[in-house]
């Protein structure tokens, strides 16, 4: 008999698998996958750590949670600044002085915000309502037609008029000439791969793989007193009130034998809308790596179906009314506990995700 039953051996799965161990606790943890780790599993092909999930750089300004996953592992001083590639015009991500020199001629701060100021007035827009409005309010339209338009129509498969302004809020815009893809003050990759972490985190509990929750529904809950939910919170409830959408993606890694550095960059943004992918991933750059060959992954965003990996919750006012619901049942529940970006349908980055579960493991063990 197991104290926790634990479905996904993701990084919620993991944290609290881990933290419930600390204090004495039995867990059995399961995931319909063949490995553990979740979306932030890498696998190594040719000596280089392949983000087999979209690339996966980890990013906090809480302390805390630093100091915590440096327990697990060390973290190189890899800072994340993506490129766009709009037609074959290079701009530097996220939005700041090199992007709106390269783009307008301008050189100061100043300069740039008039420009921006010019734009957003002659949309006038006062109160941004949806991604589209956000976006022009930001960065005017010259960015958002080049660099924001056809990349967001593509990731989201919708119009930016029908998307939530929080997603390109994500992104910051500063006036500065910095690269740097987050403001976070920490930023990194783990040395060895983000398996590294999960492993310790799993170090003597016991693990099943390929073992799906719903095949066999019953026999696992008896195993244990207590589930720990990771999936998708809709499947759980057998979609009563509804499917929840996602967006998926289809991931094409190719092995470059002919050169050992393909695009210069770990990650170049395609954002015109007629490429197909949205990005490329060369992943040896994130570990700083002298390999003769390189590895590179194209990202196609697809339409979710029932049965596809779900990626992306789709956080629109729809979708968050029918998880709503679920969630009403889910708080009623003594037996069940329901973590991570699937359970609560949160567009989460690791970091929230660790601190999610810390959060649940106070809880659970100081109730
Ligand atoms: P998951 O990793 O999804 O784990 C859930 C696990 O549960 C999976 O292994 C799944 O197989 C298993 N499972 C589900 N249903 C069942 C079932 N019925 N039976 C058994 N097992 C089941 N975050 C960052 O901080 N930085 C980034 O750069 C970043 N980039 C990202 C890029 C992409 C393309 C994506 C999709 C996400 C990115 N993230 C990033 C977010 C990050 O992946 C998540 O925050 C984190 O991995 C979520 O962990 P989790 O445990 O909640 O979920
Ligand atoms: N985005 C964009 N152009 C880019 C990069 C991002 O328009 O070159 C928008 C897009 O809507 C995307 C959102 O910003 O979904 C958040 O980007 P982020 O890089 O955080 O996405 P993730 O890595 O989570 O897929």
């Amino acid at each position: 008999m197991y104290d926790y039953l634990i479905v996904g051996a993701g990084l919620f799965g993991s944290v609290f698998a881990y933290e419930a161990k600390k204090r004495g606790k039995k867990c059995l943890v399961i995931d319909k996958r063949d490995h553990i780790g979740g979306n932030i599993y890498t696998e190594e092909i040719e000596g280089i750590n392949v983000h087999k999930y979209g690339a996966h750089i980890f990013h906090t300004n809480n302390k805390k949670i630093w100091d915590y996953v440096n327990n697990f592992a060390e973290f190189n001083r890899y800072t994340n600044s993506p490129i766009a590639n709009y037609k074959g015009e290079l701009y530097n991500l996220p939005f700041n002085m090199n992007t709106f020199n390269k783009l307008w001629g301008v050189t100061t701060p100043a300069e740039a915000k008039q420009k921006i100021e010019e734009q957003k007035q002659a949309s006038g827009i006062n109160q941004p309502s949806n991604l589209e409005e956000q976006a022009i309010s930001l960065v005017g339209t010259d960015i958002y037609e080049k660099l924001i338009k056809g990349y967001t129509e593509k990731q989201w498969g919708r119009s930016a008029k029908e998307l939530p302004s929080f997603i390109i809020k994500r992104l910051p815009v500063r006036f500065t000439y910095d690269n740097n893809y987050f403001n976070d003050r920490y930023q990194g990759i783990p040395v060895g791969g983000y398996n590294v972490i999960i492993e310790k985190m799993l170090e003597g509990t016991d693990v099943r793989l390929n073992v799906d929750f719903f095949k066999e529904r019953e026999a696992l809950e008896s195993l244990a007193k207590k589930v720990v939910f990771t999936g998708m919170i809709d499947q759980y409830y057998d979609y009563q009130y509804g499917v929840l959408e996602y967006r998926s993606l289809q991931f094409e890694t190719k092995v470059i034998k002919d050169t050992d550095n393909f695009q210069g960059n770990a990650v170049v943004n395609y954002t015109d809308k007629e490429t197909p992918y949205t990005r490329v991933i060369e992943h040896k750059h994130f570990e700083f790596g002298t390999q003769d060959s390189t590895v590179i992954t194209e990202e196609y965003p697809m339409e979710w179906k029932p049965g596809d990996e779900p990626y992306y919750p789709i956080n629109d006012e729809k979708n968050n009314g029918v998880y709503k619901k679920y969630k009403d049942l889910a708080d009623n529940e003594t037996k069940v506990i329901f973590g991570g970006r699937l359970a609560t349908y949160k567009y989460y980055d690791m970091h929230q995700v660790i601190g999610a579960a810390l959060v649940t493991i106070d809880k659970e063990f100081t109730e």
